[in-house]
C-alpha cells in the first residue's frame, strides 16, 4: 500500500511539474520580446504582448497596445559601420489608431530611439502591410532601432501589430551629383487659427508665378557650381501639384509653414520612385506688406527639415506683386535664385552636424566680416561656406569637402544589399531555452539598459 501511495505521489508531481512547464512557456511565449527593450513615456497605459492570433507569418506578431494616448516603443541596439545607408523593413498591421491633437506625424512607425528619424507612420485601421525605414549611420557606429506606437513628439492610442523584421545595409553613393526635386504647389486651401480665430485661407499661384520658379530652378542648377567651384553638382526635376496643400504647420518662430506631414501624401509617389537626395516644395503665402501678416513670420524660404531622413526646404512665393525677391534684374537683383541656395545650404550645415564637424551657422555671416550686397545678396558668403574658405583665428572654415558626397539613404542604394543578422527569432525550444538562459544571464549581470524614448 505504502508502495502504492508513492507512486500515485509521484504521478501527481509529475502531472504538477509538466502544468507549471505549460503554463510557464505559455506565458512565456506571450511576454517574450526577445533582446527588444520595452519602453514607455508614462506607466500603465500600454500593454506590450505576442499575439498568436493575429500574425503576419508562423512567428507570434509583436502586439502594442496603447489603452490611451502615449508613445511607446520596443526597440534593440545595432551595431553600423558609419556612413551607410541602411533600410529597415517591417510588416504592421493597425486597429484604431489615433494621435492625440490628430497630429500627422504620430502613428505605428519604425524609429531610432532618441531621435526624430523615422519611417512613414500608419494611423486608423488597416490589415498588414510594408512598412520601409531608411538612414544613413552618419558618424554612428550603433544606432538603437526601434518599433513604435506614438512618436518622438507625438502620442497615439490603438493598437498595432509587428512582425518579420529585417536590417539591410546598401552601397554608399559616393557621387557629387545630388538629384534633387522641386514639387510646386500652385494652390492652398487651409484654414488656420489667428489670435484664436480660424481663418479660412485660399491662395492660388500666377502662371508667372511658376514661370519664375522654373527660372530660378534653372539658374540654380548652373550657380550652384561655379559658386562651389564644381564641389558638387546638381540635376532637378519639377512637378506641378495641382491639389492644394490643405494643412500648415505652425511654431513660434517662423509662424505657419509646409511640413514633409502636410505634403506627404501628395508627393510620396514620386519620392519613393525616384530617389531624390533633395526636395523642394513651392507654394504662395501671405505676406506681411498686404497688411497680412497672419500666416508667417517673414521668410521666403526655410530650411534645415527633413522629409523622411531627405533634406526639405520651402520656397515661399510672397502675396505680393511687388516683391522681386524672385525676379532677375542687373540693377537690384543679379542673384534670384539665392533662396534655393541658401535653404539647401541649410541642409549641408545640418548634416555636417549629424557627421561631428564643426562648422559656422549659416546665418554667422556678419560674425566673419561678410555683409549682404544689393545686388547679389550674400554670394561672397556662400561661395567662402561652401569652399571652407571663411578666414577666422588664422584658419580657414566652412563645410568639409566631404559633405557633397555624403547623401540620404535612398531605396537606389539598395539594389546590391547585404541582409544583416540582426532581430533573430529563436527557431525551437533549444533556440528558446538557450535565448531565455542568456537573457537571465543579461539581467542579472547588467543592471539597467533601459532607454528612455
Ligand atoms: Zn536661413
Amino acid at each position: 500500500m505504502r508502495k502504492r501511495s508513492h507512486i500515485v505521489k509521484n504521478v501527481i508531481s509529475i502531472i504538477i511539474l509538466i502544468i507549471a512547464i505549460v503554463i510557464t512557456s505559455k506565458i512565456y511565449r506571450k511576454y517574450n520580446y526577445n533582446d527588444f527593450v520595452k519602453s514607455v513615456s508614462e506607466i500603465g497605459k500600454t500593454n506590450f504582448t505576442r499575439d498568436s492570433e493575429e500574425k503576419y507569418s508562423k512567428m507570434d506578431s509583436y502586439k502594442i497596445e496603447n489603452i490611451d494616448y502615449t508613445d511607446a516603443i520596443f526597440s534593440q541596439k545595432i551595431s553600423v559601420i558609419p556612413n551607410r545607408p541602411y533600410k529597415v523593413t517591417c510588416k504592421v498591421k493597425v486597429q484604431d489608431v489615433e494621435n492625440l491633437d490628430n497630429t500627422k506625424s504620430g502613428g505605428a512607425h519604425i524609429s531610432i530611439n532618441g531621435t526624430t528619424e523615422r519611417s512613414r507612420t500608419l494611423t486608423g485601421t488597416s490589415d498588414w502591410q510594408d512598412l520601409t525605414f531608411y538612414f544613413n549611420s552618419k558618424n554612428r557606429t550603433e544606432v538603437n532601432i526601434g518599433f513604435r506606437l506614438g512618436g518622438y513628439s507625438e502620442k497615439s492610442k490603438g493598437t498595432a501589430w509587428f512582425s518579420d523584421f529585417q536590417v539591410e545595409v546598401g552601397i554608399e553613393n559616393t557621387s557629387n551629383k545630388w538629384k534633387m526635386v522641386c514639387f510646386i504647389f500652385p494652390n492652398i486651401d487651409v484654414n488656420v487659427e489667428v489670435n484664436g480665430k480660424q481663418e479660412h485661407v485660399n491662395l492660388q499661384m500666377t502662371s508667372d508665378d511658376i514661370m519664375s520658379i522654373r527660372n530660378n530652378l534653372s539658374r540654380y542648377s548652373t550657380s550652384i557650381s561655379q559658386i562651389c567651384n564644381n564641389k558638387m553638382t546638381i540635376e532637378y526635376e519639377t512637378y506641378i501639384i495641382s491639389t492644394p496643400i490643405r494643412t500648415l504647420s505652425y511654431d513660434e518662430e517662423n509662424g505657419y509653414y509646409v511640413s514633409a506631414d502636410d505634403v506627404y501624401e501628395y508627393i510620396n509617389s514620386y519620392v519613393e520612385k525616384n530617389s531624390y537626395d533633395h526636395i523642394y516644395v513651392a507654394f504662395r503665402m501671405a505676406d506681411k506688406q498686404k497688411g497680412n501678416d497672419i500666416l508667417v513670420n517673414d521668410w521666403i524660404g526655410l530650411g534645415g527639415m527633413d522629409y523622411l531622413g531627405i533634406g526639405f526646404s520651402n520656397i515661399r512665393m510672397p502675396d505680393d506683386e511687388n516683391n522681386y525677391a524672385y525676379q532677375y534684374n542687373n540693377l537690384f537683383n543679379t542673384f534670384p535664385e539665392e533662396v534655393f541656395l541658401h535653404e539647401f545650404l541649410h541642409t549641408l550645415e545640418r548634416n555636417s552636424k549629424e557627421y561631428g564637424y564643426e562648422v559656422p551657422a549659416l546665418h554667422d555671416y556678419k560674425k566673419y566680416g561678410y555683409s549682404e550686397n544689393n545686388i547679389d545678396g550674400l554670394k561672397k558668403w556662400y561661395a567662402d561656406y561652401m569652399n571652407c574658405n571663411i578666414s577666422y583665428a588664422k584658419n580657414k572654415i566652412g563645410l568639409p569637402s566631404e559633405i557633397y558626397t555624403y547623401k540620404p539613404a535612398n531605396n537606389a542604394s539598395f539594389t546590391f544589399s547585404t541582409k544583416l543578422d540582426v532581430f533573430k527569432e529563436p527557431k525551437n525550444i533549444i533556440e528558446v531555452i538557450g535565448n531565455l538562459g542568456s537573457r537571465v544571464r543579461k539581467m542579472l549581470f547588467s543592471h539597467t539598459s533601459q532607454d528612455n524614448s
